[in-house]
């Protein structure tokens, strides 16, 4: 049972009900000890950003549906912080395009990952989802990657020919894209190596990002002019004309 008790009107209300997801993701041991540090460089960023989904951020999202929807054997990656924030959306995200997600977390545990299972196969009950759950028998790694957290499966992670990874940390997004695939990276910060290394980049939050594409599922078209270095150049410059305009 949920104690989030902040009134909507606050002006603070969405950032307030995400620390919120986190806080409780934590108590129920679904998160690492870096997630709240990883949430608050988002929320830097954020602020920079206007708390909005700028229009290059909404071209990305547009461009990253139509290549999810195009591609053979897509998938979605999802780590702690994603499914706590974002849970219900990216399962209802996954079966819009008939994809498996995968769990494949920087720190791995069987504690962690059984709380991440377990949480998403809630969701899959409540909303009556149809979606493959991949990640708990890893059976494949990402090559390039060392440790546990090179763990993934054959089925997913491995044969996919695109892949979106929301909040996903800048080598294993490196190792993603020297694997050959199309990665979709979602990250708040235009500068951070996964932003800069993904093949589409959505500079945008995540819950935002995942609404936006719900709501954009059946009216999306692949640009074959889409440029991602205009769009992070973009949102760096949308950020310099917030220090220097009132
Ligand atoms: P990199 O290795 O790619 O340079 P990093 O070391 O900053 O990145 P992490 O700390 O693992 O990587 O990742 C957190 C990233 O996720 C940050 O860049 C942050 O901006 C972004 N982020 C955090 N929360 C959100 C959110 N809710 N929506 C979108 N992006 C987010």
């Amino acid at each position: 049972m949920s104690d989030f008790a902040a009134d909507p009107s606050h002006p603070r209300y969405q950032s307030l009900l995400l620390r919120h997801r986190l806080e409780q993701a934590e108590k129920d041991g679904l998160l690492a000890g870096s997630a709240m540090i990883a949430h608050g460089r988002g929320e830097a960023y954020d602020y920079l950003l206007g708390e909005r989904t700028i229009p290059s951020a909404h071209k990305a999202t547009v461009q990253a549906l139509g290549t999810l929807k195009k591609a053979k054997r897509p998938v979605i990656s999802l780590n702690g912080n994603a499914v706590a924030l974002a849970g219900e959306s990216l399962l209802m995200l996954a079966e819009r395009l008939s994809c498996p997600v995968e769990i494949n977390i920087f720190y791995r545990t069987p504690e962690r990952m059984a709380a991440l299972i377990g949480r998403l196969e809630a969701i899959k009950e409540e909303h009556q989802l149809e979606v493959q759950i991949l990640g708990a028998e890893p059976n494949a790694r990402i090559p390039g990657l060392k440790g546990p957290r090179a763990n993934c499966t054959k089925e997913g992670i491995i044969d996919s020919d695109v892949i979106m990874v929301p909040l996903e940390d800048g080598d294993r997004c490196e190792a993603l894209v020297a694997m050959g695939k199309t990665v979709i990276v979602i990250d708040l910060n235009p500068l951070s190596r996964s932003a800069k290394m993904g093949s589409i980049t959505i500079v945008d939050e995540l819950t935002r990002v995942v609404q936006n594409m719900l709501v954009d599922i059946e009216n999306c078209v692949v640009d074959e002019a889409f440029s991602n270095d205009e769009v992070l150049a973009d949102a760096l410059q949308h950020i310099a004309t917030k220090f220097t305009s009132r």
